[in-house]
């Protein structure tokens, strides 16, 4: 029978849930709240339409507010849903009173940590989210001369390299020894870091953020180091669970701070559903839980919920985390972890290590590929990688998070088969290199 699914939040995960209620039941009525003026755009593109490799924000647009309409989808703009009362099935909407619902998703995403320094409230601090804000901020960048980022996480890391591609005089904080300092490894993001040295950029690692100076507006950041002067500042700090709703509701929270979800992506409450950054998931090796990933978890977890709320069934498996990004000159990427990460996690490992090439050597444009492969020290089985290259990382990141997931071993992938095509592939690969290199390392230890 159709069901009324109520969805707070109109990012990834909200539009995949409420094309996921509607795919199990066209019939199923969809309200969907969100506090933005939009939906269905790709903040992802956001540092590329500032670093002008994208030509305008309207690109950015996936589908038209009529599309919604004509799909059956009931979508609440800039509208705040300020309570859930679980025991009643209602929620209380800005404006609107309480409305009831069969089943609710909550898919209510990020925010930033808060800096929690002085001067945290001045203008001039721009949070990278909503695309009309950063359509205002892309006017005001015209008239930036400094700026600085605060925090080398992956949104710092593209906004440094946008800024820069965009001839703004740009320094990025970090209170790590090296960018990406909890998610890759040194020997990975060094060659960026030159890049970025290159391209004008002001490195400014192990330094804390003490506070943003100014009256009104920051006309600079006070660091352990030393102030900098800035006409804007781009906090770039953490993703957080946005979990206030849930948590005041009742739902149980994880020790992420997301929300508790199981496969089918159900909370602690029945009829009571959550996906995307407010949600934790197990990490598929460590099974540890993690929260906060990307655009693309978001969106396949809301449509798992979706299906399931909309009366279907699905299940959202553990994550593996391929991840990958362009940053200075280069692209880097990996799956799981990295040698810093499995470290600090205590788990151990063997490693293999290999320089390679995306192209036959003489082809033009052929550009180096350094590939790391952890595996457990018994089995040998693939649980980690990270790479940096020219080119063709996203397609090798995707490729061994499927291979640690199936449960693949440095011995498969060393005798991989791969295609080798002067434009586009060398005779040696560079992950079965990394493979072979491993296997040796193994005999040795
Ligand atoms: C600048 C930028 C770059 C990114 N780059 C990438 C990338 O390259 N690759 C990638 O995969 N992902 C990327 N992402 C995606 C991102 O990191 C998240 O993983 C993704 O946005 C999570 O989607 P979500 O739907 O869970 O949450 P969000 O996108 O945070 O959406 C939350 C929604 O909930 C609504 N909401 C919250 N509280 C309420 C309330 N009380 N009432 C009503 N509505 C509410 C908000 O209005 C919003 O619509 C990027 C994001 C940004 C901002």
């Amino acid at each position: 029978m159709p069901q009324k699914t109520v969805i707070v939040g109109g990012g990834a995960a909200g539009l995949g849930a409420a094309g996921g209620v509607k795919a199990a039941d066209p019939h199923n009525e969809v309200v969907v709240y969100t506090q933005f003026e939009d939906v269905a755009y790709s903040p992802c593109g956001i540092p590329y339409v500032h670093g002008r490799e994208i030509p305008d924000f309207e690109s950015l647009f996936l589908a038209s507010k009529e599309a919604y309409v004509q799909a059956g989808i009931d979508i609440h703009y800039e509208t705040e849903v300020t309570g859930i009362d679980l025991r009643r099935k209602v929620v209380r909407v800005a404006g609107e009173g309480e409305v009831s619902y069969d089943r609710l998703i909550v898919a209510t995403g990020f925010t930033y940590a808060h800096p929690g320094v002085p001067g945290s409230d001045l203008d001039g601090l721009y949070y990278v989210k909503n695309i009309r804000k950063a359509m205002e901020w892309d006017k005001i960048l015209d008239s930036v001369r400094v700026a600085v980022v605060v925090e080398a996480s992956p949104l710092g890391v593209e906004m440094v390299t946008a800024l820069a591609h965009r001839g703004i005089e740009t320094h990025l904080i970090d209170p790590n020894p090296w960018a990406l300092g909890e998610t890759a490894d040194p020997d990975i993001v060094a060659p960026v870091e030159e890049s970025w040295r290159e391209m004008g950029v002001h490195l400014h690692f192990d330094t804390r953020l003490e506070g943003f100076v100014g009256e009104e507006k920051v006309t600079a950041v006070r660091t352990s180091k030393g102030e900098l002067p800035a006409d804007i500042a781009v906090v770039c700090t953490a993703k957080e669970a946005n979990n206030r709703l849930a948590a005041e509701a009742g739902l149980k929270i994880g020790s992420t701070g997301g929300i508790i979800v199981d496969e089918r992506m159900a909370t602690s409450h029945p009829d009571v559903f959550a996906a995307g950054d407010c949600a934790e998931l197990p990490h598929g090796v460590s099974k540890v839980p993690l929260q906060g990933l990307t655009g693309s978890h978001a969106y396949a977890q809301g449509k798992v919920a979706g299906l399931n709320a909309g009366g279907g069934s699905a299940t959202y498996q553990p994550v593996y985390v391929p991840w990958g990004m362009a940053a200075g000159k280069w692209m880097i990427g990996g799956v799981s972890f990295g040698e810093t990460l499995a470290t600090a996690l205590g788990i151990p490992y063997v490693l293999g290590s290999a320089e390679g090439i995306s192209r036959a050597r003489y082809y033009p444009g052929v550009k180096k590929i350094k590939v790391k492969l952890l595996a457990e020290p018994e089995s040998l089985r693939l649980i980690g990688a990270q790479m940096v290259g020219g080119e063709g990382i996203k397609e090798r990141a995707d490729f061994l998070a499927m291979a640690v997931k199936v449960g693949l071993t440095l011995r498969d992938l060393a005798t991989m088969e791969n295609v080798y095509s002067p434009p586009i592939g060398a005779l040696n690969e560079p992950i079965a290199l990394a493979a072979q290199n491993g296997l040796a390392a193994a005999k040795g230890s």
